[in-house]
């Protein structure tokens, strides 16, 4: 690590013991979640000191969800993208964990903490539901009751995964408010912990909202970068070159980041949702350089918020439901700022056409968010593997989940039926 980069850094490469990244971050709720907020990251921050509580979690994630994922040589793609042979490109398989994606990670993870606090009872927002499955999976394990809630309009628009949660013994409430979708539910849910943080944990499913869940939900997610990182310099024996995520919310891509963050020479590259265009309403890139976002509070948390001029939270578009929302992890706001990470976005268009391609040419169907870091990497490997003397470029793209559950999209904008 360079000083100059050590010094730029000294909130994401910690702990960030203050639930500050840089200026981002914080704890902004109402004084009624103070209290659940502090007990949360006492208890986040003994564990952390107990070796048993580490020793369990891996007992978890290596026999029910699948870890170690492999990190798997795409040889065609590599050549597909860079046919002189100067890439080399591999996918971190997160699509084989158990409930088809990383959510599954950060869920064994607030388990393990919510039954450490005695607390029995689990509630948690989802957006297409893949984040209400994770949970409902989990709660089924550990014997706790589970409340999902999920808004109006996507409960209709993914009935597969409410029946999912059902079967697993969740209880799903509807949200009618406001635009019956994703933050509509966020609000609901922070409501039902206000008035039960007793007996409830809130289990949030990516690295935003208060203190200290960007920086738990982070450190859930590292298992992703460590294993890449160890994985890779077996395979290579030396660092990859550049990292390749989507950017909902920010956990797989902090999760792949993160152990990387000192090696100076690996760069990252994190890739929003860029919908159907660049006007605000038509995409979820809140780095966007003209239309994206401005810092500002929501759901807790400091950091860059697509809004109008008014401050009002701007509506957001993107075919893949993960990736659709209007604010990012507050660490990815000080990586942005500093220029650690970079942020591109890509369009729907383009993930689509990334699907069918990783679809083809290694035989791995992935997520549509998934897809926009397939995406991102057709973009710019290209030209970066020919852009220095390096003999060969080293690539790592994480893929987040499998497509199973966009079939549905997948076929009626590809006509697959036909
Ligand atoms: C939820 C989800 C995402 C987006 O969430 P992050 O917190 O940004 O990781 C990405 N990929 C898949 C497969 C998901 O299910």
């Amino acid at each position: 690590m360079t000083d100059s980069t050590a010094a730029a850094l000294p909130a994401a490469s910690t702990a960030a013991s203050n639930g500050r990244f840089g200026p981002y971050g914080g704890r902004y709720v109402p004084e009624t979640l103070v209290h659940p907020l502090a007990e949360l990251t006492e208890a986040y921050e003994q564990a952390q000191r107990d070796p048993g509580f580490q020793q369990e979690l891996d007992r978890l994630l290596h026999h029910f969800a699948g870890r170690p994922t492999p990190l798997f040589h795409a040889r065609r793609l590599s050549h597909h993208l860079v046919p002189s042979g100067r890439a080399r490109v591999y996918l971190k398989r997160e699509d084989l964990l158990h409930t088809g994606a990383h959510k599954i990670n950060n869920c064994l993870g607030q388990a393990l903490l919510a039954r450490r606090m005695g607390k029995r009872r689990i509630i948690a927002e989802t957006g297409a539901g893949q984040h209400g499955v994770a949970t409902a999976t989990v709660a089924a394990l550990f014997n706790f009751e589970c409340v999902v809630y999920m808004g109006a309009d996507d409960m209709a628009r993914q009935a597969l995964n409410v029946a999912r949660m059902r079967l697993l013994g969740t209880e799903v409430r509807a949200v009618d408010s406001g635009s019956r979708t994703l933050k509509d539910a966020i609000s609901e849910a922070m409501r039902d912990w206000v008035a039960r943080c007793d007996d409830t944990h809130y289990l949030l499913g990516s690295v935003l909202g208060a203190h200290p869940y960007p920086a738990m939900v982070r450190d859930f997610h590292a298992c992703i970068g460590r294993e890449a990182r160890q994985q890779f310099l077996e395979a290579e024996g030396r660092l990859p070159d550049v990292l390749f995520a989507c950017v909902g919310g920010g956990s797989n891509a902090i999760g792949l980041f993160h152990p990387f963050l000192d090696d100076a020479g690996v760069a990252m590259i994190g890739v929003e949702a860029g919908g159907r265009g660049n006007k605000l309403g038509e995409h979820a890139a809140r780095f966007l350089p003209n239309g994206g976002g401005r810092p500002g509070v929501l759901q807790g948390t400091y950091s860059y918020l697509l809004q109008d001029d008014a401050g009002q939270i701007a509506a957001t578009h993107s075919i893949s439901a993960g990736l659709d929302y209007p604010s990012i992890g507050p660490e990815h706001a000080l990586l942005h700022d500093v220029g650690r990470a970079t942020y591109t976005s890509a369009s729907d268009t383009e993930a689509l056409a990334a699907c069918q391609l990783l679809a083809r040419i290694e035989g791995i169907i992935p997520a549509l968010e998934s897809a926009h870091a397939v995406a991102g990497a057709c973009a710019r490997v290209p030209t970066l593997a020919g852009s220095d003397g390096k003999s060969e470029l080293g690539v790592i793209i994480n893929i987040s989940g499998r497509g199973d559950k966009d079939m549905d999209i997948l076929t009626r904008t590809l006509g697959l039926n036909a």
